[in-house]
């Protein structure tokens, strides 16, 4: 805490992931020595820089960017940029030490890292995104490359922010190197079915969830928050399994549809014109927009948190618990507050945690650097199915390391255990560096 003031989110990663480590320092005590968890805890690099652009009225702005490189044990940094407003040092390390469990969890050879900027795209023009990219890039670029550190969309930097990006890239190193970043588009060497990876994936992890009991998807009600990447393709594949899909939100409130969510209209109001929920209600006959209460007041059956960290809140966790939840499974990133987390694990419901829920997308990238390095295209239906095998993957190995470090059905240890095991083990190999 000390060495770290001011990062609050930080704190809580590390909590949470240190405490479930207990009983597994308690039965291998090698992992312990060599310092190897304050290692563990401690970031390899984080770069802060300057990002200076123009607006379209020709006004110079001035924000502040973000890479934390936190692990390297089992490949090159892996892990998402995000561009908000409000982004400081403390979120990115947390994000970046997720990562460390998440990516390690996959088996597919990535390391950790995670990145952005305090720079709000909402209301700015292409261009103006486009140069703010640029000078992003201008600065990063020289601690990336595809056997170095691989950055990829996370909020706020989808598709048309990773072709900015990668296009100065490729201008400043003078080298088309596609592996350098991922979620790129399809026809310049982006993977089929990356765009869709994190939701669908999150999504598997949940039938694997229900299926442990003998239960399955369809018919369910499920309630999502955000209406981004992650919950647009999470309503889509939970609809393709039978879920009755029922409410989603986004920044300004949320919207509740009995009779279904209308994907099309969302995808059209959401990713084409980035436009607000409530014009969802205004153009389907019997959905309501809210802008009080939370979409968590929606009675269902599975919930998905899909928007941003902790925005599940023990008040939420009480009302899901009231309605009768059971499974909840993180799409974002650390969406519940640790007092909604013990709220739901007491009352006896199922927690997925987004260190192995989520896991889809990252392990989607790593597929499309494997793809990259092999100058290959795989189809749409490969990419999906292999990350289907990744998603069931996961799922089981969080089973097992439960079961192995005496609490079954506890996914929070399982996926800190297991993740953690793969990076000790590494990191014991390659001495103290
Ligand atoms: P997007 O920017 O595509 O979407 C985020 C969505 O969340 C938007 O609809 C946004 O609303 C909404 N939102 C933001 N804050 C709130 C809030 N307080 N309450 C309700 N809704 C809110 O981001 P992604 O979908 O890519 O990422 C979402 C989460 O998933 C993040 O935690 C991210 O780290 C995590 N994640 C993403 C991965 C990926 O592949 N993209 C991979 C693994 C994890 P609005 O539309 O109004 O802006």
């Amino acid at each position: 805490l000390r060495r770290n003031p001011g990062e609050p989110e930080f704190h809580q990663a590390v909590r949470e992931v240190l405490h479930s480590l207990e009983p597994v320092l308690r039965k291998c005590p090698q992992y312990a020595d060599a310092n190897l968890v304050e290692r563990l805890v401690e970031p390899e690099r984080q770069v802060i820089f300057r990002v200076p652009w123009t607006d379209d009225a020709g006004e110079v702005h001035v924000n502040r960017g973000y890479r934390v490189q936190f692990s390297s044990a089992l490949g090159p940094y892996k892990g998402g940029l995000r561009f908000v407003p409000q982004l400081s040092l403390g979120t990115v390390k947390f994000l970046a030490f997720e990562q460390i469990f998440k990516n390690a969890l996959t088996g597919l050879g990535i390391g950790a890292g995670k990145g952005g900027a305090d720079f709000d795209p909402k209301g700015r023009s292409d261009a103006e995104v486009m140069r703010f990219c640029q000078s992003f890039m201008t600065e990063l670029h020289r601690h990336l490359g595809e056997h170095t550190d691989v950055p990829a969309g996370d909020i706020n930097v989808g598709a048309r922010e990773i072709g900015y990006l990668f296009g100065q890239y490729k201008r400043l190193a003078n080298r088309y190197e596609a592996g350098v970043l991922t979620g790129k588009g399809i026809g310049w060497g982006g993977s089929h079915a990356r765009t869709e990876a994190t939701g669908y994936g999150t999504v598997h992890f949940v039938q694997e969830m229900l299926g442990t009991r003998g239960e399955e998807l369809d018919g369910l009600r499920v309630v999502l928050s955000g209406s981004g990447n992650v919950s647009l393709f999470a309503v889509e594949k939970a609809q393709a399994l039978g879920a009755q899909v029922v409410a989603c939100s986004d920044s300004s409130g949320y919207v509740v549809d009995e009779a279904g969510l209308d994907l099309d209209l969302l995808k059209e109001i959401k990713l084409e014109r980035r436009g607000r929920l409530d014009t969802y209600a205004e153009a389907r006959a019997g959905a309501r927009f809210s802008s009080r209460g939370s979409v968590y007041d929606v009675p269902c059956d599975v919930a998905l948190p899909c928007a941003t960290q902790n925005e599940l809140r023990e008040e939420h966790a009480l009302g899901l618990v009231k309605n009768g939840v059971k499974v909840v499974a993180e799409g974002a990133n650390m969406p519940c507050t640790p007092d909604a987390v013990a709220v739901l694990r007491e009352a006896g419901v199922r927690y997925g945690p987004g260190k192995a829920a989520n896991a889809g997308g990252v392990a989607t990238s790593a597929l499309e650097m494997r793809q990259n390095a092999a100058r290959e295209s795989w189809t749409f239906s490969e990419a999906e199915a292999r990350l289907a095998v990744v998603m069931r993957g996961i799922h089981a190995d969080c089973v097992t390391a439960a079961e192995e470090f005496g609490t079954p059905d506890d996914y929070v240890l399982g996926a800190n255990a297991a993740g953690f095991l793969r990076v000790a083990e590494a990191m014991r190999d390659q001495g103290v560096v």
